[in-house]
């Protein structure tokens, strides 16, 4: 008999900010499968199993969840955030294209989530107001020169651009070079957030301008979600309080109104 496979998102921490549809499938689960810390988040049930694993093992872990499927058992397969962004959804569709043809007849579904730059965004005012590109600085699955080449055309577009997984041991300069060649496009006085660990107790949100915010990258670690602002992103000042920011949803000024607009 073949079992089902979700690949189920836990949103971003808290579990108030999990889908009412994403409990449903691990309450249906027989088998939950993901990297430990995430796993931790999902409480013992009767009668579930967890299969833990380390967090650079996507792929085994996918194959590893399509297996216990195929064997008949009924796996959600946990991720961070949403599944579908940068995330596990797209490995279990890599093992599944590359392997055995009888998991074609699994069911497989996603349950979205909420993703960290919604949660950051939910936080900080209404940044995504306009348009706006997300891109993962992580130069473990693709090239660096990718993702400068990437930076560089979301920067010359004007887009607010969301970058995750802005640092880690293994990457640390990443994240400075890339607020580097903003500073080739942008104000210095670009608003820039810094926003770690958003929906867990440790929670910390910081609004800097660009200038700074080169000076900070090193501040920054594998649980923030840096978010740079576009030309028109602006910040409304509260006392004390951190302002928000915000990204006004209609463009005033276009940097292409002259030379490229239509006539
Ligand atoms: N699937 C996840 C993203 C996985 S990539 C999602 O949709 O959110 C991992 C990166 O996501 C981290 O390096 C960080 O940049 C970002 N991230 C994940 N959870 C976060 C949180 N709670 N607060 C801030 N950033 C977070």
């Amino acid at each position: 008999m073949t079992g089902s496979l979700t690949i189920v998102g836990l949103g971003p921490g808290t579990a108030e900010w999990m889908t009412p549809a994403a409990q449903a499938a691990l309450d249906a689960a027989s088998d939950l499968v993901g990297y430990g810390p995430y796993l931790d988040r999902v409480p013992e049930q009767e009668g579930r199993t967890k299969h833990a694993s380390d967090n650079r093992v996507e792929i085994e872990r996918a194959t590893h969840a399509l297996r216990l499927a195929a064997e008949g058992r009924k796996v959600a397969v946990v991720s961070g955030g949403d599944p579908g962004v940068f995330a596990m959804a797209a490995a279990v569709f890599e093992a599944l294209e590359a392997g055995e043809p009888g998991w074609r007849a699994i069911s497989i579904a996603v349950e979205p989530g909420i993703t960290a730059m919604l949660a950051a965004a939910a936080k900080a005012g209404a940044p995504l107001g306009g348009d706006f590109c997300a891109i993962s600085l992580s130069d473990n699955l693709k090239p660096w020169e990718v993702v400068t080449a990437r930076l560089e055309a979301a920067l010359a577009a004007d887009f607010v651009i969301c970058l995750y997984n802005p640092i880690s041991k293994a990457r640390p300069w990443q994240l400075g070079a890339a607020l580097e060649l903003a500073a080739g496009h942008r104000e210095g006085r670009t608003p820039v957030l810094f926003a770690r660990a958003v929906g867990r107790p440790d929670e910390n949100l910081r609004v800097l301008a660009l200038s700074e915010a080169i000076t900070a990258a090193g501040t920054a670690d594998m649980a923030t979600l840096v978010m740079i602002g576009a030309s028109g992103t602006r910040l409304i000042a509260r006392g004390k309080e951190r302002p928000y920011v915000y990204t006004p949803r209609s463009v005033t000024k276009s940097p292409w109104a002259t030379s490229q607009g239509r006539t």
